[in-house]
């Protein structure tokens, strides 16, 4: 079988979520010179003018339809399939955000396909690594070659790919029965002037050493002060200071930012799942023995709350 990578678009509200671009660069991997991009959406146009600027993308396919007009696995799943038996491809890739979590694995079992998630790096056109045990190991997988093959993205470990291509766009209609068991209600979700968690090249943490929602305050002070997104451990989302979607670590957001800076997070495994990627890590905590400074680039001991404040006046 030649190999063809359909990629699944992410996207919302209308702009493309940079997750595509970091599964492309992963597809540029597998089979360069034979991806194609697929927009599920009412009216994708626009969504698909923007994906063909994705280097290493040839086509990229829009089948809109009013049903598309929200994101919901149950009614994409079936016609991913129809596209994928369309255009004949080998493989199916989706990023692994809270889209293609959700998204790909209804798409390998509809195609009665195998499936790997979180690929973080390419050995073949199947064989790949992916992280297991919180990604404190990670795994060498193979999958069969006389298959199609679904697949996640780890998008913390491929930077996106460059968009300087204009490749073609073309609009496809996918005649598929849509399942009605499944319907969008409404989608809440917390609306920020910050960078986004994922894909901010800085990003500042708190954890439950900064002790209340009002104490969050001086973490998103100083991270308003260097154009930093927030984050956070996933103590101080139980203890109810952030909102969950703010969580970085193993059950929460896996970020790749240049810089990592957190403050009174002790450092346990489930965090550091979430920043293994991170460029420079610098940790504050007031207990020299905290597990953060074993990983951390640059450790502070103190209390962030003295802390904070020198460093806002250290930058400005
Ligand atoms: C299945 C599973 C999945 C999990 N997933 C995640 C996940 O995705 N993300 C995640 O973060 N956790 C996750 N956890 C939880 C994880 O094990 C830890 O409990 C959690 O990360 C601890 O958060 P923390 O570091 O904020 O709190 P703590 O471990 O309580 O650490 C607080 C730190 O703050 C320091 N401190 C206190 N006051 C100050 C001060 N004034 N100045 C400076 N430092 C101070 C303390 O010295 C301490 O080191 C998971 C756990 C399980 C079992």
């Amino acid at each position: 079988m030649s190999h063809r990578i359909l990629i699944i678009a992410d996207h919302l509200d209308g702009a493309l979520n940079e997750s595509t671009a970091r599964t492309a660069a992963c597809a540029q991997q597998i089979a360069p010179g034979a991806i194609d991009v697929l927009v599920l959406a009412d009216d994708g146009a626009a969504i698909a003018a923007e994906a063909a600027r994705i280097d290493g993308v040839t086509t990229v396919r829009h089948a809109d339809n009013p049903a598309n007009a929200h994101p919901t696995a149950a009614v994409f799943a079936p016609q991913i399939v129809a596209a994928v038996e369309q255009g004949q491809y080998s493989h199916v890739l989706g990023p692994n955000t809270t889209f293609g979590k959700d998204l790909m694995p209804r798409v390998a079992a509809l195609l009665g396909a195998p499936m790997v998630t979180d690929i973080m790096a390419v050995h073949g056109p199947h064989e790949f690594d992916r992280p297991i045990y919180a990604g404190n190991a990670v795994t060498t997988v193979a999958a069969p070659a006389d298959h199609v093959l679904v697949a996640s993205v780890r998008c913390a470990s491929y930077p996106a790919a460059s968009t300087d291509n204009q490749a073609t766009v073309e609009q496809i209609t996918l005649d598929v029965e849509l399942p009605s068991h499944t319907r969008f209600i409404g989608l809440e979700q917390q609306t920020s002037d910050r960078p986004d968690l994922q894909t901010a090249p800085k990003v500042v943490s708190g954890g439950r050493g900064v002790g209340s929602e009002d104490n969050f305050r001086i973490i998103y002070d100083f991270a308003d002060k260097i154009g930093a997104a927030v984050g956070a451990s996933r103590a101080a989302v139980d203890a109810g200071y952030v909102p969950n979607d703010m969580q970085v670590g193993q059950t929460g957001k896996i970020i790749s930012p240049a810089l990592y800076i957190c403050f009174g997070i002790s450092g346990a495994i489930q965090h550091l799942a979430g920043i293994k990627d991170a460029g420079t890590i610098v940790a504050i905590n007031k207990d020299e023995e905290a597990p953060i400074f074993e990983i951390a680039d640059i450790g502070l001991v103190g209390d962030l709350f003295e802390i904070i404040p020198e460093l806002e006046r250290a930058v400005g």
